[in-house]
């Protein structure tokens, strides 16, 4: 079986072909600044290395047209014809209070994202223009969808609702729903399997540490806890977000400073984070070579910022969960930054956690025990892969199915 995974934005469609009986990938790229005045197509396969096209590209139905060309291209190509693709799996950001699981797109599936929209207004649109290209171009095509909240929708009301007037979330939907659920499960998973135990017996917390970066605490496999809330601003400091804040400062920022409130916007969402407050970058790679090569003060305090954020997230989930079994981290940072675990792991004996430095300073690909031999806590590295997540419950959907 061979699956499409798309993952459409306003302005791009990236995808990943994978071939499920080894979970390889065949192909991958992206379609990026469609609409714009040149449109940028950037690709892959087993059967060539990255080439890179510019031309004008007008919506995603475009886009998408372009993608298919190259997959069945005859010189370049990976498949023979359209048909061999057996389904399409896409990434959907919001269904509010909907779906826990992985859906077939159906009418009413669409009518969720349409109802959602409000919740996640530049993605839930692009989500739908994805859906109607994959129609016009491949009609007998099945598409099932995996949504960033599904995997959180398991969190009891303690967490996830806001201290608010109760009606904001019986009338309005205002409620905590996290993101990131594909990556926290797929991790999640990947530690029971690579421990070789039952997911249902374990307590754990994933880090998902990459531009974006949420944490969940997770009890019998499912989401109990997560650090994004109603959108993906709330939670630990990120790249450009600014994550927790007093709630009072943005009415300060208006009522006191004159900014508007798309200044305020602006400001939180891509001002702040690593980024506001070293005021050298959001990439935590050159955060890293400013504190080894330079050792710059604002980029010590902002990584001094971020982990402890971290670190205080991690023992909140301890008492949430009563223990804990296994702490993972993923994502680009997660994964790739030695510096950033030891900071956030230092001094977390009294809960249980203790790295092994040496082996947590190696750079190894794949799954990696990074917890001394005597730490009560097993902490693993664990690479995630959304796609392959979504190819996944694609697939068991469409098992299911027949
Ligand atoms: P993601 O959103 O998961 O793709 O992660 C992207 C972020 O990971 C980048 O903005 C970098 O801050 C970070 N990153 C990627 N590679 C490294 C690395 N080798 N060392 C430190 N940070 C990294």
């Amino acid at each position: 079986m061979k699956i499409l995974v798309l993952n459409c934005g306003s302005s791009s469609i990236k995808y990943q072909l994978i071939d499920m009986q080894t979970e390889n990938l065949i192909a991958e790229g992206i379609v990026e600044k469609i609409g714009e005045d040149i449109a940028l197509f950037t690709y892959k396969s087993t059967r060539f290395t990255k080439k890179k096209r510019e031309m004008v590209i007008d919506n995603h139905e475009q886009g998408l047209q372009l993608i298919l060309e190259a997959l069945i291209d005859p010189v370049t190509g990976v498949l023979s014809g359209l048909d061999e693709i057996d389904a399409v799996g896409h990434r959907l950001v919001h269904a509010g209070e909907h779906y826990s699981d992985a859906v077939v797109v159906t009418d009413d599936v669409i009518r969720v994202l349409q109802e959602c929209v409000s919740l996640a207004p530049l993605h839930n649109p692009a989500n739908l223009i994805g859906i109607e290209a994959v129609k016009v171009n491949m009609p007998n095509c099945p598409q099932c969808g995996v949504f960033d909240t599904a995997f959180h929708q398991t969190m009891p009301a303690m967490a996830y609702l806001y201290p608010l007037p109760l009606e904001f979330y019986t009338n309005h939907k205002i409620r905590r729903y996290g993101f990131h659920g594909t990556s926290h499960k797929y991790v999640s998973l990947k530690a029971a399997d690579y421990l070789k135990r039952p997911v249902e017996e374990l307590k754990m917390i994933t880090c998902h540490l990459g531009n974006g970066a949420s944490i969940t605490a997770i009890k019998n496999g499912k989401s109990v806890d997560t650090s994004m809330g109603f959108t993906p601003l709330e939670g630990l400091m990120m790249g450009t977000r600014c994550g927790d804040i007093d709630p009072a400062i943005p009415i300060h920022l208006q009522q006191q400073l004159g900014f508007t409130v798309d200044e305020v916007n602006t400001i939180l969402n891509k001002k702040s984070g690593m980024l506001g407050l070293s005021h050298i970058s959001n990439d935590m790679r050159e955060i890293e070579d400013e504190i080894l090569i330079k050792n710059n003060p604002k980029a010590i305090m902002a990584m001094d910022v971020y982990c402890y954020r971290i670190k205080k997230y991690i023992g909140s989930y301890f008492a949430a969960l009563n223990g804990l079994d296994v702490l993972v981290f993923t994502g680009g940072i997660g994964e790739n930054m030695s510096m950033l675990r030891e900071q956030v792991c230092r001094e977390m004996e009294a809960i249980g956690i203790k790295l092994n430095l040496e082996e947590n300073s190696k750079r190894i690909d794949g799954i990696q025990v990074l917890s001394a031999e005597d730490s009560k806590v097993i902490v693993l590295k664990i690479p995630t892969n959304e796609e392959l997540m979504i190819a996944l419950e694609t697939e068991s959907l469409l098992r299911q199915e027949k």
